[in-house]
C-alpha cells in the first residue's frame, strides 16, 4: 500500500489510519446509497458484501459512508435493512436511540476521524422502549435508575405527541425529530452541518413492510 493512500486522523488520543481509497460521497449521495439499499432489502434482492475478499479489504482501512443511530430492537438491524456490507455503516444503537456521552462520542468519532457525511436517526413503529416509557409515565412507575434514564429522555417526545391518535408511533416520530434537533445543537455536529460536511436526517422503519421513510 503506497503511503500516498494513507491518511492519519487524530481525535484526542486516538489516531486512525485510513488506508481506503475512495473519497467520501456527498451527504446527498450517501443518503441515496442508503435508500437504494433499503429498496433492495424490501425487494428481497440483497447484494451486501460480507465476503472473505471484502473482509480482507476493509481490514486495511475503513471508509463507511453513513452513520445510523438506531434502536436496539432485534427486528431493526441497520446493516440488513439498508443492505450494507462490511465497512459501509457506522452503527450506534441504544434502546429508543436515547443519547448519552458514549453515543455522542461515537458519532463525533465518525465525523472527525472517518469523515462520514451522513447521520440517520432511525426510529421504528411499535418501539418497545418507547412503549415502556408510555406505560411508566401512565402508571407513574419508577424502575431502577438506568431504565429511568431512558424514560426521562423519551418523555419530552410524549409531551409533544400526547394528544395524537396513535400515541406510540407519534411519540416515536416526535422522539426522532427531537433527537435530530439535539444532535444539531452539539458543537462538533453543528459545525459539520454548517460546513455542509454532514447531513442529519430522521427516518422511520416499518416492521412489516421493511420500508424506511424519511421524516
Ligand atoms: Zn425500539
Amino acid at each position: 500500500m503506497g503511503s500516498k493512500l494513507q491518511t492519519c486522523y487524530s481525535l484526542g488520543n486516538m489516531t486512525v489510519l485510513d488506508t481506503s481509497i475512495p473519497h467520501p460521497p456527498t451527504p446527498e449521495a450517501a443518503l441515496q446509497l442508503l435508500l437504494d439499499g433499503n429498496r433492495r432489502y424490501v425487494n428481497n434482492a440483497p447484494h451486501l458484501d460480507e465476503s472473505p475478499q471484502r473482509r480482507a479489504e476493509v481490514a486495511r482501512g475503513q471508509h463507511p459512508y453513513a452513520m445510523v443511530l438506531g434502536c436496539v430492537d432485534s427486528r431493526v438491524p441497520p446493516e440488513l435493512i439498508f443492505d450494507s456490507g462490511l465497512g459501509e455503516l457506522l452503527v450506534v444503537r441504544t434502546a429508543g436511540h436515547v443519547l448519552d456521552h458514549a453515543v455522542l462520542g461515537s458519532l463525533e468519532f465518525g465525523i472527525e476521524a472517518l469523515k462520514i457525511p451522513l447521520l440517520v436517526v432511525l426510529g421504528h413503529d411499535r418501539c418497545g422502549a418507547v412503549k415502556s416509557t408510555l406505560d411508566a409515565l401512565e402508571k407513574h412507575m419508577h424502575a431502577h435508575e438506568d431504565i429511568d434514564w431512558l424514560v426521562e429522555h423519551i418523555k419530552p417526545a410524549f409531551e409533544v405527541a400526547q394528544h395524537e391518535q396513535n400515541l406510540l408511533d407519534a411519540t416515536v416520530k416526535a422522539h426522532v425529530r427531537i433527537t435530530v434537533n439535539e444532535l444539531k445543537q452539539t458543537p462538533i455536529l453543528r459545525e459539520a452541518v454548517e460546513q455542509r460536511k454532514l447531513q442529519i436526517v430522521g427516518a422511520m422503519y416499518n416492521l412489516e413492510s421493511g420500508k424506511v421513510k424519511l421524516l
